[in-house]
């Protein structure tokens, strides 16, 4: 475990809020000011590969990082980009065999999408789509 590696880790421990590469880079900043983006960016990618992050995609150019890769769900508030944990039960969901089309599965993404109570008030017609 490199020193890198452990204050990324460090840092996600305790923002639990799902951040982007750049929020982790600033906070990881805080304990390793010669740290660089690149470097923050390749030991998240690192850790993700290793298993010890899970990575999400909530658009092509927006990826957020969790430390926590036990199975769960995702809020997703599509105004604010809020995130919150929420369980998820994968056996709910699984495919009939005659759907699978001979692939294995190894994966399920489930995000469930709208607004948080912030978000949710009279609309100002700015609302994204992902
Ligand atoms: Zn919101
Ligand atoms: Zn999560």
């Amino acid at each position: 475990m490199t020193p890198q590696r452990r204050a990324i880790i460090q840092v996600l421990l305790e923002n639990g809020s799902h951040p982007t590469a750049d929020q982790v880079f600033t906070q990881v900043k805080h304990v390793m000011p010669d740290i660089s983006p690149a470097t923050v960016y390749n030991t998240l990618h690192e850790l993700v590969e290793m298993g010890a992050l899970q990575e999400l995609t909530l658009r092509s150019s927006e990826r957020r990082y969790d430390i926590i890769t036990t199975e769960h769900a995702h809020l997703v508030c599509l105004k604010c980009g809020q995130i919150e944990n929420v369980p998820y039960n994968h056996q709910a969901l699984e495919l009939s065999p005659e759907y699978t089309y001979g692939f294995e599965i190894i994966d399920q993404i489930v995000f469930y999408r709208g607004y948080c109570p912030t978000c949710a008030g009279p609309s100002d017609g700015s609302v994204e789509t992902l």
